[in-house]
């Protein structure tokens, strides 16, 4: 399966939510999600628990729908966005005279993935000259040759191959070898040894084997496959970065030479693998994590050729499995839906084809949903709120005690090089070289893939071009990409209940202004902030305004060590350091933002609610969600971000703005004793 996919970066983007892992939906399109002051528990003190006070009533009213994992306001918007792309996918599909090249292949895509009597029909011969491929593997060095194929066709086998930028050259693109080959979503899923941990394990072992059944195995013999597929992950994972070390740019660059990379593994022939997947030529390369080519190496030694064979079938299949007929989608939503992120029911399937158009052929989908969705209007107000809360954070980091005038001048001159991508791209991407043919749904896809593969690819060795996309338009999501010192709002995030054109300045400064001041956090949190004003990896920090600088985001990383995720859970402050630093920081800038449109005057009280309350009633509000355990435990282990409720309680209790907002007593539970501050 393609989680992530476009997101899948060494330097992972610092993204406001975590991608969900399948954008799966509710059943009905949610008529308006603005907010109002109906929606507040009044039961509740703001004082003793904010969240609760601004979300209790709507995760009540809002319970996670059968086919999802998690619930919240993101998914909402992101609802309404699968509605209109299903609208524009159904036009298409009509097979008509003068259609246009573009609508024939969102159409034809969109009409494949929903022929579900063709998928069934066709079983598994999709998959055939795949198999067919690997059983005629005679020896190892016949591996490089294999893995170009499957990458091909998007299944992550042995280790990923793609294209970015380099961290000290920032304006060139290269190439880039990094850790992968795995089932499970994590290395640390392969090692944990908590009970759930364990049992977790077992069950993946006993889809693995099911997989195989449905391929024709027999049961004996795919449980034995089975074992073996999970021995290679395993020894993969060993020399595998976790997701808190990969936060640390220092730990995942690695500029080798060719023969660099070619002596840490001498048998697996990468001049070959480079050669076959279309790169081209270069002489020096990011490898991720060394110490993974290197075990790599060592497992692809330890085990037999045979044992490969079926790892590479496993992968083939795993990869397939949403584009074959129903037996492997159901036991692939039971394992990846169910098991692992406690998700009842499997998503209608045009939900599902919606999703796959969208990551296959986003930028062809997202020029018409840009052109029904999104006025000049909304990129001009929005422009306006960057530049306000650029200005904010500007002024915040003059104001700030423990920096002295060098490090705040390199600051300012970060703060002013940041760039700004609104709305939709100026140039859209190119794809005229993909083929989408009606009735090959699984084709598709993997046409759809090559071709991605190869539009990264062909940037190696070429200058960065930041009018580059990393997703689609309609995404409901904002990022900030060190490597580039821009942020990006999509079209997709623009619209209530981050931004209403409706509502007053409290309420989208808090909503729509704290997000964007999250984004430029970014560029100052404990990894952007190893980086300049070009995107170089390069330390510009005078040493005792670093050491200031620890010591402030080690609060913070103490404060949301001690919450709770699920059960006996608690979130990994290190992990999450970042977000919450960009939480922490945004929702500062974008209230010193509010204040200066008040310019000397207070505005009057909206349905009995300051515009200060209102202001953090308005970030409160976005971040409302309800999530199975599951998946609260799954994101403990992946997602950098914190949940909704400490990303609201967290930040809020750290602000003496929010104690006088609320009238607070001092020893209310929502003011933290011991506050962090970075910015
Ligand atoms: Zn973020």
């Amino acid at each position: 399966m393609r989680y992530y996919k476009g997101f899948l970066r060494v330097l992972t983007l610092a993204l406001l939510v975590v991608p969900a892992l399948s954008a799966q939906e509710k059943a009905k399109p949610t008529a308006d999600v603005r907010f109002s002051a109906d929606m507040l528990d009044k039961n509740i003190d703001p004082c003793n628990d904010f969240y609760a006070y601004a979300c209790g009533k709507w995760n009540t009213q809002n319970p996670i729908p059968a086919d999802r994992s998690a619930w919240g306001r993101f998914n909402e918007l992101a609802e309404r966005g699968q509605y209109i792309v299903r609208d524009i996918l159904e036009k298409a599909s009509t097979d008509r005279p003068g259609r246009s090249v573009n609508e024939q292949k969102i159409g034809d895509y969109y009409a494949s993935c929903m022929d579900e009597a063709a998928v069934e029909k066709a079983g598994t011969k999709p998959l055939e000259h795949d198999f067919q491929s690997i059983a005629a593997i005679h020896s190892k060095p016949e591996l490089p040759k294999e893995i170009v194929r499957l990458h091909g066709e998007g299944a992550d086998v042995l280790f990923g191959f793609d294209s970015g930028s380099d961290f000290k050259n920032a304006s060139q693109i290269i190439a880039q070898v990094d850790q992968g080959g795995l089932g499970m979503p994590d290395r640390d899923y392969y090692f944990k040894d908590d009970e759930k941990s364990v049992e977790l394990r077992k069950k993946y072992v006993a889809h693995v084997a099911k997989m195989f059944v449905l391929l024709g195995d027999d049961p004996g013999k795919a449980e034995a496959e089975s074992k073996v597929v999970m021995e290679i992950e395993t020894a993969l994972a060993k020399g595998a970065l976790d997701q808190t070390s990969r936060r640390d740019p220092q730990k995942i660059y690695h500029k080798l030479s060719s023969q660099e990379l070619a002596a840490l593994s001498p048998e697996f022939n990468f001049t070959q693998y480079f050669d076959g997947v279309g790169a081209p030529p270069f002489n020096s390369l990011n490898v991720v994590e060394p110490d993974f080519v290197k075990n790599m190496q060592a497992v692809i030694d330890a085990h037999s050729l045979d044992d490969w064979k079926t790892y590479l079938r496993w992968h083939a299949v795993h990869a397939s499995a949403p584009y074959l007929p129903a037996a492997f989608v159901n036991e692939n939503f039971d394992f990846f839906g169910k098991t692992l992120q406690g998700t009842k029911e499997l998503r209608p399937r045009w939900k599902r084809c919606v999703g796959y158009a969208n990551n296959d052929l986003g930028e062809v989908i997202g020029q018409v949903y840009v052109r029904q969705t999104f006025g000049a209007e909304g990129k001009e107000r929005t422009l306006a709120m960057v530049a306000a809360l650029e200005k904010a954070l500007g002024e915040d980091i003059q104001s700030v005690s423990w920096m002295d005038a060098d490090t705040k001048a390199q600051s300012m001159v970060k703060l002013h090089a940041i760039t700004n991508r609104i709305g939709y791209p100026d140039k859209w991407r190119d794809y005229s070289a993909l083929q989408i043919e009606r009735g090959d749904a699984l084709g598709n896809s993997q046409r759809a893939n090559q071709n991605d593969l190869q539009y990264r690819l062909k940037k190696i060795g070429t200058p960065l071009d930041k009018r580059d996309w990393p997703y689609p338009p309609m995404t409901v999501n904002a990022t900030y990409d060190p490597t580039q010192n821009n942020i990006t709002f999509p079209a997709g995030i623009l619209q209530t209940p981050f931004y209403d054109n409706r509502a007053d300045n409290a309420l989208n400064f808090g909503g729509i202004g704290a997000v964007i001041g999250h984004e430029l956090t970014h560029g100052f949190d404990d990894e952007g902030s190893q980086f300049d004003a070009e995107g170089n990896l390069r330390d510009w920090w005078t040493a005792s305004d670093k050491k200031q600088f620890e010591e402030r985001t080690s609060c913070i990383k103490d404060q949301y060590a001690n919450f709770v995720a699920v059960d006996d859970l608690k979130l990994n402050g290190k992990l999450t350091l970042g977000e919450n630093t960009a939480d922490n920081g945004g929702v500062r800038v974008a209230y010193m933002a509010l204040l200066s449109t008040f310019a000397g005057k207070e505005p009057a009280p909206i349905d009995g609610l300051t515009a200060e309350q209102r202001f953090f009633l308005g970030f409160a509000n976005v971040w409302c969600q309800n999530q199975t355990n599951a998946m609260s435990r799954m994101l403990v282990t992946l997602d950098p971000h914190s949940p909704g409720k400490y990303r609201v309680n967290g930040t809020v209790s750290n602000m003496p703005e929010f104690r006088e907002a609320y009238h607070c007593a001092a020893t209310a539970p929502m003011v933290n004793q011991n506050a962090c501050r970075v910015w």
